[in-house]
């Protein structure tokens, strides 16, 4: 299969090819075909960093949001600022032929006092989004995709898995709700479970 076959926008398809990738990898081309359905809905996928699952998710993120509304559409979360900022580089690339795309990281160093999320897509650690949602600090009327990324990481810590557990109960209730994780141990897939009801599970 090739990235034409996915039903991908030209300008991602633009920004796919100037990062050099050539084909879908496996977990792109059996995750983007569920992630795209309409209407969305929720997917638990198993897959170990080096798969390329960042790419997978963001491509669903940059099909999804519609850039003439000034407002966050798209909150990845993932354990670490280092990570996050990883993220964030992806998606900023991929989606460098999207015309007026604005994303913004939502973790500890970049969060300045009342500053104001004006951005179409998030990528944050989950006390940083917390905390931001809470102070209002991010619009989240208009989010319609959470991203949880290393799940396995950040449901099976305490703190992180609560955090991103407030973060979800603060954003629309049919959010479309994506969970890439490592493994799923016993624990962490019942969690997972309820975090994404009826999820689609994809394994590799
Ligand atoms: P990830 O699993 O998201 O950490 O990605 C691992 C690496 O694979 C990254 O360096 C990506 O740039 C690269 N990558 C992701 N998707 C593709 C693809 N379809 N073709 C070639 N390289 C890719």
């Amino acid at each position: 299969k090739s990235f034409e076959e996915l039903n991908l926008k030209e300008e991602l398809l633009k920004g796919i090819k100037n990062m050099g990738f050539r084909k879908p990898s496996k977990i792109q081309e059996k995750a983007l075909p569920l992630l795209l359905m309409n209407p969305p809905t929720n997917m638990i996928a198993q897959s170990q960093s080096g798969t390329g699952k960042t790419a997978a998710f963001s491509l669903n993120i940059l099909s999804r949001i519609d850039l003439s509304i000034l407002a966050p559409q798209a909150f990845v979360l993932a354990p670490s600022r280092e990570l996050a900022r990883q993220i964030l580089g992806v998606i900023t690339h991929m989606g460098q032929f999207m015309e007026g795309l604005v994303t913004m990281a939502a973790i500890p160093d970049t969060t300045k006092r009342n500053q104001k999320y004006d951005a179409h897509v998030l990528v944050g650690t989950p006390g940083t989004a917390m905390d931001s949602i809470r102070r209002r600090a991010i619009d989240t009327k208009h989010m319609k995709i959470l991203v949880l990324d290393e799940a396995d990481n950040m449901l099976d810590q305490q703190g992180l898995g609560e955090q991103c557990t407030r973060v979800k109960s603060m954003l629309p209730r049919n959010i479309q709700t994506v969970l890439f994780s490592a493994t799923f141990p016993v624990h962490v897939i019942e969690y997972a479970r309820m975090f994404a009801p009826s999820a689609n599970v994809l394994t590799l």
